[in-house]
Parts: C-alpha cells; structure tokens; sequence
C-alpha cells in the first residue's frame, strides 16, 4: 500500500501528463479518416478530445483522470479476453492447432493466412480472433457469449459490463470483411458450423462497453498474474498468463506492434475505439482511452502517453535505467 504522500504524488503526475497530452492536442486522423474503416460516421469533435489515463497497482491501488467513466466499446482488446477462455477451454496445444502466434505484419483485418499450418497467425489479428471465439466453449451461442461476458466481468471486477447492442448492430450490418474472411476460412476447414454466429459471436465481445477504470482494472488483472487485485479472483490458469501476455506482446499493437516494442516495451493491446490496455507483469496496468487513431489504428494520445509513462518509469522489458521515475527518486544504477 503506498502512503497517502506516494499517492499525492502519484496523482499529481498523473494529472500533469494528462494536462499536457490534452493540450497537445490530437493531430490524429479518426479511424474513419485514415480509409481504414469501415463502418460509423466521423466521431464529433467532442467525442475525439475524449481522453481519460488510468493506473491501476497490483495491489488495487486505482489513479484515474479525465474521461474515465465515458464508456466505449472494447473491440479488439476483446481478443485478448476471448484468446484466454479458448486457451483455458482447450487447452495450449489444441489452441495452437487452430491459430498460431507469429506476427504478421499486416493490417488487423487483412486476409492472409499461414498457409503452411492451414491456420490464422496469430490471435489479435481478426481472423485469428474469429478463431479464438469460434473455439470459445458453450452449448449454444448465447452460452458462448454469456462464459466470455463473465470472464470480461471477472477482469475489470465489473458485474455490469453488458454488450452495447446499439454497436454491435452497426458492426454487424458493415460487417463484410469479416463474414468474406470466416467464409474462406470456414471453406479451407478452419473453422466449421454457421458463419454468421462465429460473427455474431466475435462481434458481441467487441461491442462490450467499459470505461478506462475497467481497462485499467483488466490490464492490472493480467499484471497480476490473472488474478483480479481487487476481487483476489483468479481468471486464467496460471500456466496460460505467460501464452497471453506473449501473444500481446508481438502482436498486440495491430501492424505497429514492433514500433511499439521498440518504444514502450510491455504488452499491450489497443482498439479501434481508442483504447490502450497495456500490462507491466507484476507492477500495474494501464488503461488509457482517447479516440483520435494513428494510420495503424492506435490512439495517437494513447501511445504517447504509454511511451512516457514507460520511459519515465523504466518500464520497457530491455530498459535498464529509469530516467524520471513518477513517484520520486530514480532507482538506483
Ligand atoms: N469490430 C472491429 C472489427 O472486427 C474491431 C476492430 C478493432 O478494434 O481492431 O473489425
């Protein structure tokens, strides 16, 4: 537990890097803008200068500013959940026969395939994802859909995150690319059944609204090995937080994933709603919420700010030295 002057201090930074980042503004293109997308009209100027920073310890301590009660859709972070409850259902070794772990390097929606093992490459691009939720257990899809909600509740210890249905009918009715991609996959055997609820279903836990305390919450249950610091509930299997948290880590950044190896250095995932979620293994989580994208589909404030926090904390996984810790002195070295 820090002391209350450690979360004095804590706080003060934190309002100071978001004050600066606010006023820095938002040279983004929206998601709309960059011709990457596909659905929904160009977000209002209010809704892009949303922006709220959240820090969650793995001892539950919680700092948050800005917007972060505004909620908006997970979107592809759901992959990260949906990837879990697949390992957890089946197995590593199962899951690995339906979809592999190596980055691609394309775009989150390109259809490619690893050919040579009949499978998507990995789980956070959509195809693979499409997979992971396919492999999701259940007797029927509503089933499916209600063990993947749990599991999302389990996270952010939020017993009221629910699917938002007016977003999940918008993604469903532009939802070509994605039914084009589960169709060549179902005709070359990688998955079977109905394509429309393998969509149904991949689209209902991208439409699941939180706001950016529950990504924070989320990101510090997977810095806390899968066990919610709040709840103290486990969510993983131990033995498949380390498969995640891989996973994340080369592929989790759509194809700037290796840039943001590079810079920040943790794993993380991002959506196109403008949301980062990004985990320091056993310190905290970090949600960070801002909806104006980078040509990759990032929020631009997002990693900004992620790459300042991980810089001024030493965070990323090679660094060897803090140059301004947050809470007070460097460490030493
Ligand atoms: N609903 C989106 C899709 O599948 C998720 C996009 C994203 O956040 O990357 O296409």
């Amino acid at each position: 537990m820090p002391t209350p002057e450690i979360s004095r201090r804590i706080n003060d930074r934190i309002e100071e890097l978001y004050e600066r980042h606010l006023r820095e503004g938002d040279d983004a293109v929206s998601y709309y803008e960059s011709g990457r997308g596909y659905y929904g009209p160009e977000l209002a100027a209010e809704e892009r200068n949303r922006f709220a920073i959240c820090l969650v310890s793995t001892d539950g301590e919680a700092y948050c500013v800005g917007d972060h009660e505004t909620p908006f859709a997970l979107q592809s972070i759901s992959k990260v959940f949906a990837y879990g409850l697949a390992l957890a259902d089946h197995g590593r070794d199962h899951v690995l026969k339906h979809v592999g772990v190596e980055p691609s390097g394309e775009a989150f929606n390109s259809i490619v395939f690893d050919e040579r093992n009949n499978r998507p490459y990995n789980p956070m691009l959509n195809a693979g994802a499409l997979v992971a939720s396919y492999l999701v257990r259940g007797a029927d899809p509503v089933e499916k859909v209600e063990r993947l909600l749990e599991i999302l509740r389990g996270y952010a210890g939020n017993e009221s995150l629910q699917v938002d249905y007016d977003t999940f009918e918008a993604e469903m009715s532009a939802a070509d690319h994605n039914r084009a991609t589960t169709y060549l996959m179902r005709s070359q055997g990688m998955v079977s059944g109905d394509v429309e609820e393998i969509l149904a279903m991949y689209l209902k836990q991208c439409s699941v609204q939180v706001t950016c305390r529950d990504l924070a919450v989320m990101a510090a249950t997977l810095a806390n090995g899968c066990v919610n610091p709040i709840t103290g509930e486990r969510e993983l299997p131990r033995r498949h937080v380390r498969d995640l948290l891989s996973v994340m880590h080369t592929c989790g950044m759509y194809d700037a994933a290796g840039q943001w190896v590079f810079d920040v250095g943790v794993p993380a995932k991002s959506g196109v709603s403008g949301g980062i979620l990004a985990v320091i293994p056993g310190k905290m989580g970090i949600g960070v919420f801002s909806p104006g994208l980078d040509s990759h589909g990032n929020s631009v404030r997002g990693v900004r700010v992620c790459e300042e926090i991980s810089e001024r904390l030493g965070l990323h996984m090679f660094a060897t030295e803090a140059e301004d810790a947050m809470i007070g002195a460097a460490p030493p070295g």
